[in-house]
């Protein structure tokens, strides 16, 4: 009986590991050299806190985090995108966001995935993938796979780090 659960364990953790860096692999191909060719779209930190609040600056150009269940945007399912705070590119959906309880904004997945590159994160003794805008290297928040199908995925991002742009069209 150990001895099945301890496959079972290690099966869970090799495919976790496996399909973890899939992601990872899936999304970043060309996507770094693509930013990197977009330094024009880049601020020094000096001119990004002249644009962000101290806030939007300590999350997404210092890599930090807001406190869980005070974003703007943890309780709230307006229909709409979600662009990045710093640039202005379109990041999520309202269609895609769910909640998760986990006191962020959860989406199951990015609008278009030309605009959000995951990274592997191994600050604080933990393996996680990092979720960063494609086109001005904000720090958005991370991806978790206890999401909703149908992707099985869970953008955990940072409200700070969002702008909110309802959909005003009538469909
Ligand atoms: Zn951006």
């Amino acid at each position: 009986m150990y001895l099945k659960l301890l496959f079972i364990l290690a099966v869970t953790i090799n495919f976790g590991t496996h399909s973890c860096s899939q992601l990872v692999e899936k999304t970043n191909n060309d996507k770094k050299q693509k930013m990197n060719n977009q330094a024009g779209n880049n601020k020094t930190d000096e001119e990004w806190k002249k644009v962000l609040t101290p806030m939007q600056f300590s999350v997404t150009r210092q890599n930090g985090t807001e406190r869980p269940f005070t974003g703007e945007y943890d309780h709230f399912f307006e229909k709409g995108v979600y662009k990045c705070v710093c640039c202005g590119k379109e990041l999520f959906e309202s269609g895609t966001k769910f909640d998760s309880g986990c006191g962020w904004p959860s989406f199951y997945d990015m609008k278009d995935n030309e605009n959000i590159i995951l990274i592997k994160d191994n600050s604080i003794g933990m393996s996680r993938v990092e979720a960063r805008c494609a086109h001005c290297d904000a720090h958005l928040g991370h991806v978790f796979e206890d999401g909703p199908k149908p992707t099985g995925l869970r953008y955990c991002i940072n409200s700070v780090s969002l702008q909110f742009e309802a959909d005003t069209l009538k469909k």
